[in-house]
């Protein structure tokens, strides 16, 4: 690999994986005239919308700001046909940006990156891939998602189910076939919510395992109309300022003159709830009150109507008991959005089992068995058990920094640290687009926002005669403990006692920290700009 030393690098940038980040990222280079080239595992492009192919999967976020947002062609020729598109119109959305773009000829699918190193000596980095090849850039990006590696339960007797076992996240891309069969589905957050229903309409018995249950918001989905398509696409520059200046990159009002629950007497915070609970997805929570996230009596009022929700849809009490999150805040948890999915408890064929009270130990060949003994016989198991969030594609991908330290490595000795959620120390010509710490919220814009900063800094680098940009130890020092100073301040910090992946929580024996920035999404796009515009102070050019 030495061998490079001497010879320039085959582009100014390597990307890894050819989702929204990895796209926005290659056209963004693109645009500033940096050559580059994406590596994707998957046959197709899509990232999170390649994999996720099980019944039901759709966005949660609004179609209209759940999209790339730095092209003005692309906004006004695509014509979103839902609230929430489903995941086959997300794989025909990339299609057509990819193409619209003209960016195919640059993006290498079927090929997964093995392994990443930096070398200090030539400055670069040399990637090794799957089809034998090494490949050397000046700049290596991290564009493998947030939630991309799937988490397998570490139940006795996996390997032993004779019939179909399916994982959300890795679903087969030519489906399974549910009909007349008994599913059983394990884990009940947002994977589970969305396959639930559909899997309902299709099974003779679906058996959901639930351990802890979730604050589910309807997500109320309707298909736009002519009209509204108008009217979105006469709005978007402001609704696009609106976006960047709010908490969660989402083109929500906010409440009304910082309207707090803890202070709005019972019968109009009863009404404002319900209103909002009508409009449907998130608003529930981002436009009703300023206190939710911070004060526990606040966020308590909002809880109790949810599972007052609860028990008006689900008939019979035991199940929606079961189904009321009790022992945690809203929100320390990502809640889910759903679309039929209390309701489907009443349907004859739906069954809810406690697995917390009574634990699963083992999956037999023929089903599982909880602790007490309890067997329950199916045909189909579906894991609906989550990602190794942030992390788990560094697991899967080493990628190596000074020293041929890796990154999965380095984060379990110092625990996880970064800077802004896309450099770190020891990584030069490093950037992560959904990596940990960066801002919960509207995540195709935010990563774009990323993309846009790693960009402004190879151009700044370029200007200066430098070929190695490095953050800067006090800079990751301060983002790190602002990270946990606000993480501290919300009661998201909650997440890490109910097993939340926003900490890492979710994974068995994983030392958790703090992997989303809760304070804003807003405030991390002035501190990007503000970076940019001070000559990215906060890094060391050489
Ligand atoms: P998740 O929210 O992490 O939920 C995993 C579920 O599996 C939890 O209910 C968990 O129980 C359970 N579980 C894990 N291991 C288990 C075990 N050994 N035994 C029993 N239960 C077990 O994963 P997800 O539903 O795939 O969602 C992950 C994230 O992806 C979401 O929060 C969201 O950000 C994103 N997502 C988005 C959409 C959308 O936009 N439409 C759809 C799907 C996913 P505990 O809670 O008790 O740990």
């Amino acid at each position: 690999m030495s061998g490079h030393a001497a010879n320039p690098p085959d582009f100014d940038a390597l990307i890894i994986g050819a989702g929204f980040s990895g796209i926005a990222m290659l056209h963004l280079l693109r645009e500033a005239r940096l050559s580059a080239r994406v590596f994707e595992v998957a046959p197709a492009v899509g990232g999170t919308w390649y994999w996720n192919t099980y019944p039901g999967a759709r966005t949660d976020s609004e179609s209209w700001y759940y999209c790339f947002s730095f092209s003005k062609a692309l906004l006004e020729k695509w014509k979103w046909s839902e609230r929430y598109p489903s995941q086959p119109e997300m794989r025909r959305y990339f299609d057509f940006a990819l193409d619209e773009l003209g960016l195919r000829p640059h993006i290498q699918c079927s090929t997964e990156v093995e392994s990443a190193q930096w070398e200090d000596a030539a400055r670069l980095w040399s990637v090794r891939t799957t089809d034998g090849k090494t490949t050397t850039a000046r700049y290596l990006v991290s564009a493998m998602g947030l939630l991309n590696e799937p988490l397998y339960p570490s139940v006795p007797g996996m390997d032993r189910f004779e019939g179909g076992c399916y994982h959300t996240g890795r679903w087969p891309q030519e489906g399974v076939e549910l009909g007349g069969k008994r599913v059983g589905i394990l884990g009940a957050g947002a994977s589970a919510v969305q396959f639930l229903p559909h899997a309902a309409e299709q099974a003779a018995q679906v058996t959901l395992f639930q351990r802890t249950p979730n604050y589910v918001f309807p997500a109320r989905n309707r298909a736009i109309t002519e009209n509204q398509q108008r009217e979105l696409q006469a709005n978007y520059d402001a609704m696009w300022e609106r976006i960047r200046g709010n908490l969660f990159a989402m083109p929500f009002e906010g409440s009304p003159a910082n309207r707090l629950a803890a202070q709005t007497p019972p019968k109009e915070r009863e009404r404002i709830y319900s209103e909002l609970w009508k409009t449907g997805g998130f608003r529930f929570f981002f436009e009703s009150f300023d206190d939710l996230l911070v004060d526990e009596q606040a966020n308590r009022t909002a809880a109790d109507f949810m599972r007052r929700q609860i028990g008006d849809v689900v008939k019979d009490p035991a199940t929606a008991a079961m189904l009321m999150p009790r022992d945690y805040p809203l929100f320390a948890k990502r809640p889910p959005s759903g679309q039929g999915y209390f309701e489907a408890f009443n349907q004859p064929n739906v069954r809810l089992v406690d697995v917390k009270r009574d634990p699963v130990v083992a999956i037999e060949p023929w089903g599982l068995r909880t602790r007490s003994g309890a067997e329950h016989r199916f045909d189909v198991l579906v894991l609906a058990t989550g990602f190794r969030a942030f992390t788990g594609s560094f697991e899967r991908t080493p990628v190596r920094g000074r020293d041929g330290v890796s990154l999965i490595d380095h984060w379990k000795r110092h625990g996880v640290r970064t800077w802004l959620g896309c450099a770190v120390l020891g990584f030069p010509n490093f950037f992560m687009l959904g990596g940990p710490q960066i801002p919960f919220g509207n995540a195709p814009t935010i990563v774009e926002h990323v993309a846009e900063l790693a960009v402004a800094c190879m151009l700044a680098a370029r200007r200066r005669g430098a070929d190695l940009v490095e953050i800067d130890p006090q800079a990751e020092r301060e983002w790190n403990e602002l990270v946990d100073q606000v993480m501290a301040s919300t009661l998201v910090r909650h997440g890490e006692e109910v097993g939340s992946w926003f900490t890492g929580a979710n994974v068995e024996g994983q030392k958790t920290s703090n992997m989303v920035y809760v304070g804003g999404a807003n405030d991390y796009f002035r501190r990007c700009r503000e970076t940019a515009a001070g000559g990215f102070r906060e890094f060391a050019f050489r």
